[in-house]
């Protein structure tokens, strides 16, 4: 049996525990395993966009420029997105964000998940500290550092074993980590679901993110690099099941009905699958020798694309607070490093948590009165500059507490 020693031990290679290993293998203080069991096989140019993208923040770029992998996302395929319009169906409020309000280029980039991570894990190489262990699974975790020191052994279903100070839970919403060390969630399923798909429109989709918001849940149309738009349909679980099963045409109808035809007829649909929606919040955030990032901390609403930037941004609070312990040579999985963390994220999250399930409750709610203040909010907001420019900011993720690697490079 080989033991292994390393600082930090990433469970999980997706988007945010990739995008970890790239911030701690930049700092080069500590040395770091990630281990990932189904790595993402190349993207080719002239493959069909993946059914998972995201739209992606400034404040998530900045990272990802910070660490070195956003040129690698650059030469795969990114689309930038240059306004913003969101409506509501129950009447004729709308509003629009534009980037050249707040003085910028753009309002963000939607990029396919797998782009994100293929450019995350190519960069690792660059990082001498920073091994990636594919095909490897986590089979059990033993915290070993008693009431508040760091310390775990990890073993591997190939029986290998890990010996750490700090093990990072990124192995997303059903996080097999978060369970072996008995952390509750608290949350409740929103009877939802995502349907994703890419599809082509008859209109140019302008280089827009659109969103209509449907009594039934919300439903995005995000623009593509190759003209095609990513939509995600939050519909009830059965409802999108009767989608997903719909012939191409008569699917590609009821698309661009539910639409209200702003992008004219659905001309080409791709491959549909549906995932549940659920607002979830691990009960804990840091224990001693654990740190639970991602999904396997907190799920939301997709309705306002924050899920993955939230993760970011745990990444990079944490790579702050991680690289500010070693400089002092503190315990790096001492509750009293760990604490820093759990208490700059908790606030963050908590908010962006009540405002997604403000939103989704607001606008999924037939409730007489309600259709009058989404109204009231959406012209409020549309004609009140100042108060448009913040809420774009605070979209972009370009204000509050940024942690280093955030910052506008
Ligand atoms: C329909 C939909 C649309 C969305 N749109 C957006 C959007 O526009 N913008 C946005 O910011 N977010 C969006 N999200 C949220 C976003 O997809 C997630 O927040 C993000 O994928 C979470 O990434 P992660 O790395 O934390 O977890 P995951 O992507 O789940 O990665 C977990 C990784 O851990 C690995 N793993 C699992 N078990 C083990 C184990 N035992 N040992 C080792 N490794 C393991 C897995 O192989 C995987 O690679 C959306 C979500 C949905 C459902």
């Amino acid at each position: 049996m080989s033991v292994l020693e390393y600082d930090v031990c990433i469970v999980g290679g997706g988007m945010v525990g990739a995008a970890l290993a790239c911030a701690l293998g930049q700092d080069g203080k500590l040395s770091v395993a990630v281990l990932e069991p189904r790595p993402p096989v190349e993207i080719d140019p002239d493959d069909p966009p993946e059914l998972r993208v995201s739209a992606i923040t400034r404040a998530s770029q900045n990272l990802f420029t910070s660490v070195g992998a956003w040129p690698g996302m650059v030469k795969r395929r990114i689309s930038p997105y240059r306004h913003m319009t969101v409506w509501d169906a129950g009447g004729d409020a709308r509003i629009d964000f534009d980037a050249a309000d707040v003085g910028e280029d753009d309002l963000g980039y939607i990029i396919e998940n797998r782009v994100v991570q293929l450019a995350l894990l190519e960069r690792l190489a660059a990082f001498e500290r920073v091994d990636l262990l594919a095909q490897a699974a986590v089979a059990h975790v033993e915290w070993t550092g008693g009431d508040s020191d760091g310390g775990a052994r990890v073993e591997l279903e190939d029986c290998r074993v890990i010996r750490t100070r700090l093990v990072v839970a990124a192995d997303g919403a059903r996080s097999r980590v978060r369970e072996m060390a008995g952390i509750g969630t608290q949350g409740w399923n929103y009877d939802q679901h995502g349907l994703v798909c890419a599809v082509r429109t008859a209109g140019s989709h302008q280089a827009t993110a659109w969103q209509r918001f449907l009594p039934t849940g919300p439903l995005a149309f995000l623009p593509l690099s190759d003209g095609r738009c990513s939509i995600v349909w939050s519909t009830a679980p059965d409802e999108a099941a009767r989608l997903r099963a719909l012939p191409e045409s008569e699917f590609a109808r009821e698309l661009a009905a539910a639409f209200e035809y702003r992008l004219g007829e659905v001309v080409e649909v791709g491959p549909r699958a549906d995932f549940p929606l659920r607002l979830m919040n691990a009960e804990e955030y840091v224990r001693p020798g654990l740190v639970l990032v991602g999904d396997a901390a907190h799920n939301i609403h997709p309705l306002a694309g924050q899920g993955a930037n939230l993760g970011f941004m745990d990444v990079a609070v944490l790579a702050d607070v991680l690289s500010d312990a070693a400089s002092r040579k503190r315990d790096i999985g001492g509750l009293r490093t760990l604490r820093r963390h759990a208490r700059w994220r908790k606030g963050e999250v908590m908010t962006m948590m009540a405002a997604m399930d403000g939103l989704k409750r607001l606008f999924g709610s037939s409730l007489p009165g309600l259709g009058g203040l989404r109204r009231f909010g959406l012209s409020l907001t549309n004609s009140t500059v100042l108060l448009k420019e913040m809420v774009t900011r605070r979209a972009m993720g370009l204000t509050g507490d940024l942690p280093t690697l955030a910052r506008r490079r």
